[in-house]
C-alpha cells in the first residue's frame, strides 16, 4: 500500500480539473506544499504545475496515478488570500483553474524557472557583522557602507546593488555578504520620504480621512469627482500613509493611463521601491516586478489590469483608477474583471479599495445606492478652473461643411481667436467609413466580415477595422463600375477639413493611425501642452486623463452612434465618453465650451446629460436598468460559439440549450442568436445569453451545466463563456 500522499496539480491546459499525481518519492530539495511549483509527466512531456491542493487518497484509479518529479519551491509562491481569490476566481468565471493560475505568473516561472534566479537579495552574514564590519572600516570605505546598509536596513535586491557591483563581488568573495531569496516580510528599504503635495480641499480631506479611518477593514470607497477634482493627490495622500504603516499599495491604472507621466509624479513623490507591471514588459522585467510585489520590496506596486492577479505580501490598500474604463476587462482566454476582482481581493484581505472615477460605472453607483460602496464626492475642481458650459448643435437645422456644422465652425474660429486650443472628438478613425457608388449604392464590403471597409486615403487602401483585412481602393464600383467616393467622416478627413478651414492653426491627430509606438503619443502630447498645436483631433486616445490646459472649447462630432444600440451598456458608455472628453475644456483658468453635434437634440439621454450632469443621467440609466431587469438587477453570463459555418455554431449553441433540460425557475436562456456582427475573419459567431436574478442561482445552474457543454461534439466549434459579459450583442 501506499502511503504518499496525493497532491492535486493545476496544470496550464483547457481541461477544467485538477490532475492527481503521488507526491515525489525521493527526498527533494523541498517538502510538497499548497501553492508550490512541481515538474510533473503529462502525457509524453514534462510540464510545470501548481499544487492546488493535497488530499490521502487519489480522485481516479491509484494505478492511473503517476509521481510527480519534483517540487519547485520551497514557499508558496502566492500569499493565502492572493491564492485563494485566484481559486475563486476560477470558479467564478468558470475558467480552467490551470490557466487562471498560469495567468498571474510571470512566463519564467511558468517555464520552471527557479524563484530566486533574477533579482535575488544580498544580506550581512554573521561573519560580515563580526568581521566584516571592522576589516573593511579603514580600507575599504565603500564596502564598509554597503555593509552598513545591510545590517542597518536588511537585505537589498541585487537589481538594486547594480551600482555597487565592485563592493559586491568583494563582500561575497569573503563570505561577508550572501544572496538569498528576497525576504517575504521587508520593512521598507529607507524610511518613506515623501516630498510636500498641494494642500487640499476640504472634499479631498473628507475624502481621505474617510479612506484612512478605514484603513485595515474591507470598504469600498468610489472616489467619485470630476475631472481635474484632485482624485489623484487623495490616493496620493492615502497610499503614503499605508506605507507609513509598513504595508503596500496597488494602484491598477486603464492601459492607456499607465503613462510616465503618472509614474513620475509617484516616484518624486515617494522614495520607495516601485514596481509596475503590464503588458509592454519582457519577460525579465516581469518576473523582477511581479518578485518584488510577491517580496514585499516593492512598497507600491502600479499596473494594468493583470496586476490584480500579483501576489503582495503585505497589501494594504487597492486603487482602481477610471474604474469604468473597459481596460479593465480580459476579453480573451480568462475573461475577468480586474475591477471586480480588486474588491474581491479588498474583501478578503480585510482592506480598503478605492474606485475612482469622473464617470462610475453604473453598477458601481447601484452598490452606493445599496449602501455597499461609499460615496466619496469631489465635486469641485482644484484652482480656480470652472466646470466647462455644454450645449448641443443640431445637425439637421445647419448646414455643414464635412460634418462640421456651421455653428461648430464659427465657435472654433472664435477659441483659436483667443489663443486658446481647440479639440475635436470623433471616434472613427481612418478617411471615411465607407466607400460608395454614387451610380448603385453599392459600399465596398469585407470580403471576410459582415461589414464595410473604411477608406484610408493616404495609405490608398481600403481596411477593415475588424479583421485587419486591406486592398487598393478601387477606382471604379466593385458591382456596376459606376463612380464611387468616401461617405462620412473620420479623424483623417475631420483633420483635412479643418487644415482647409483654419490653415494658420497647426493640428495634431491621435489616433491608433496616427500613434502606433508609445513614444509618438508622448512627443504628439508634448506638441499639444507645448502650445504649438492648436487643433486636436482624436478618438478615445483624447478622453483618458490627460491635461489640456489651454483647451478651451472641445467638439463631440457625431454623437449618434451610441444613441440606438441594442446594446444594454450603449448609453452608459457614450454618456462616459462625452463626459470625459468634456472634462478635457477649461482646466486651467480659462471656462470651457462644449458643443455636441447630433441629429437627434431631444434625444433623452442627451438632455440628461447636459441638464443634470454624469450623475443625473446615471439615476435615471440605473431606474431604466431596473425596469428593464438588465444588470445590476440581474445577473448574465454570454455563452459564444464560432465556426467556419454558421450552421456549426448555432448547432452547438442549439445543443448546449438542450443540455441544460429542465431551466430551474431562476434561469432563463436567451437565443441561440447571432453575434452583432455574424462573420469576422470568417468565422461565423453565435451566443447564448444566461440570465437570472441572482448570482447564486446562476453560478448554480453554470456549475451543473457547463460540464455538459464540455461533453457535447464540437470538432469544429470554438466556443467560450464570459460571467458578468461587457457587452452582450
Ligand atoms: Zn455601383
Ligand atoms: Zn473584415
Amino acid at each position: 500500500m501506499n502511503r504518499t500522499r496525493v497532491l492535486r496539480v493545476a496544470i496550464d491546459t483547457p481541461l477544467r480539473h485538477l490532475f492527481d499525481y503521488w507526491e515525489p518519492t525521493s527526498a527533494g530539495r523541498h517538502a510538497a506544499q499548497v501553492g508550490v511549483r512541481v515538474q510533473v509527466p503529462f502525457g509524453r512531456r514534462r510540464v510545470v504545475g501548481i499544487v492546488a491542493g493535497i488530499a490521502a487518497e487519489p480522485a481516479i484509479a491509484a494505478a492511473k496515478v503517476r509521481a510527480a518529479s519534483a517540487v519547485l519551491d520551497a514557499d508558496p509562491l502566492f500569499d493565502t488570500p492572493t491564492f485563494e481569490m485566484l481559486l475563486w476566481a476560477a470558479r467564478y468565471y468558470h475558467h480552467p483553474i490551470g490557466e487562471v493560475l498560469a495567468a498571474a505568473l510571470p512566463v519564467a516561472l511558468r517555464r520552471g524557472a527557479a524563484l530566486d534566479e533574477i533579482a535575488a537579495s544580498w544580506r550581512i552574514t554573521a561573519s560580515g557583522q563580526s568581521e566584516g564590519l571592522a576589516a573593511t572600516a579603514k580600507r575599504a570605505k565603500r564596502q564598509h557602507e554597503l555593509l552598513a546598509r545591510l545590517l542597518n536596513e536588511g537585505p537589498a535586491s541585487a537589481h538594486s546593488l547594480t551600482p555597487w557591483r565592485e563592493a559586491v563581488r568583494e563582500l561575497a568573495k569573503r563570505g561577508w555578504i550572501e544572496l538569498v531569496e528576497q525576504p517575504r516580510v521587508a520593512a521598507p528599504a529607507r524610511p518613506v520620504q515623501v516630498a510636500n503635495g498641494p494642500a487640499l480641499n476640504p472634499d479631498q480631506q473628507a475624502a481621505l480621512a474617510a479612506i484612512e479611518a478605514t484603513l485595515g477593514t474591507f470598504a469600498v470607497h468610489v472616489a467619485f469627482g470630476v475631472t481635474g477634482s484632485g482624485k489623484t493627490e487623495v490616493y496620493l495622500r492615502a497610499i503614503e500613509t499605508v506605507i507609513a504603516r509598513g504595508a503596500q499599495a496597488l494602484v491598477l491604472v486603464p492601459e492607456i493611463g499607465l503613462t510616465p507621466q503618472l509614474l513620475t509624479r509617484f516616484r518624486e513623490r515617494f522614495n520607495v521601491e516601485l514596481a509596475v507591471l503590464h503588458s509592454g514588459l519582457n519577460d525579465g522585467e516581469r518576473f523582477s516586478a511581479w518578485r518584488a510585489a510577491r517580496s514585499g520590496a516593492a512598497r507600491i506596486v502600479i499596473g494594468t489590469r493583470s496586476a490584480v492577479l500579483a501576489p503582495l505580501a503585505q497589501l494594504g490598500l487597492i486603487v482602481v483608477d477610471e474604474e469604468h474604463d473597459a481596460s479593465y476587462r480580459q476579453q480573451e482566454g480568462f475573461r475577468y474583471s480586474a475591477r471586480d476582482l480588486a474588491v474581491t481581493r479588498a474583501q478578503r484581505l480585510g482592506i480598503p479599495v478605492v474606485l475612482g472615477s469622473a464617470t462610475p460605472s453604473l453598477e458601481t453607483l447601484a452598490n452606493v445606492d445599496q449602501n455597499r460602496y461609499r460615496l466619496l464626492r469631489l465635486p469641485t475642481r482644484t484652482g480656480s478652473a470652472q466646470p466647462p458650459v455644454q450645449r448641443v448643435i443640431d445637425l439637421r437645422a445647419h448646414a455643414s461643411e464635412q460634418g462640421l456644422a456651421a455653428p461648430t465652425l464659427v465657435a472654433i474660429g472664435k477659441h483659436l481667436g483667443r489663443h486658446a486650443q481647440v479639440l475635436v472628438f470623433l471616434n472613427r478613425r481612418g478617411y471615411a467609413p465607407a466607400l460608395f457608388c454614387t451610380s448603385c449604392g453599392w459600399m465596398a464590403p469585407c470580403r471576410h466580415c459582415d461589414s464595410r471597409m473604411t477608406v484610408h486615403l493616404a495609405s490608398g487602401r481600403l481596411r477593415c477595422h475588424h479583421c485587419g483585412a486591406e486592398e487598393d481602393i478601387p477606382v471604379v464600383c466593385g458591382s456596376c463600375n459606376g463612380p464611387v467616393k468616401p461617405v462620412g467622416q473620420g479623424t483623417q478627413r475631420v483633420e483635412e477639413t479643418l487644415a482647409r478651414m483654419f490653415p494658420a492653426a497647426p493640428i495634431v491627430r491621435l489616433d491608433r493611425d496616427a500613434i502606433r509606438r508609445k513614444g509618438e503619443m508622448e512627443s504628439a502630447f508634448e506638441r499639444v501642452i507645448s502650445g504649438e498645436a492648436r487643433l486636436l483631433v482624436g478618438t478615445q486616445m483624447l478622453t483618458k486623463g490627460h491635461h489640456f490646459p489651454d483647451v478651451t472649447l472641445v467638439v463631440v462630432l457625431d454623437a449618434d452612434q451610441g444613441l440606438f444600440s441594442a446594446d444594454f451598456r450603449a448609453a452608459e458608455r457614450l454618456a462616459q465618453t462625452i463626459t470625459q472628453v468634456a472634462g478635457r475644456a477649461g482646466r486651467a483658468e480659462r471656462a470651457g465650451e462644449v458643443l455636441i453635434q447630433t441629429e437627434f437634440p431631444h434625444h433623452a439621454l442627451l438632455t440628461q446629460l447636459i441638464e443634470h450632469g454624469y450623475e443625473g443621467f446615471a439615476r435615471s440609466a440605473i431606474e431604466e436598468r431596473r425596469q428593464a431587469g438588465w444588470p445590476p438587477f440581474s445577473r448574465l453570463a454570454l455563452l459564444r460559439a464560432e465556426a467556419g459555418q454558421m450552421s456549426d455554431a448555432e448547432h452547438f449553441l442549439a445543443g448546449a440549450r438542450r443540455a441544460a433540460g429542465r431551466l430551474p425557475k431562476d434561469i432563463e436562456l436567451l437565443g441561440p442568436a447571432p453575434a452583432a456582427m455574424p462573420r469576422k475573419a470568417n468565422r461565423y459567431r453565435a451566443q447564448l445569453l444566461v440570465e437570472s436574478s441572482s448570482r447564486s442561482a446562476l453560478q448554480n445552474f453554470l456549475d451543473g451545466w457547463i460540464p455538459r457543454i464540455d461533453e457535447l461534439q464540437r470538432a469544429k466549434v470554438r466556443w467560450s463563456i464570459e460571467i458578468d459579459p461587457a457587452e452582450v450583442f
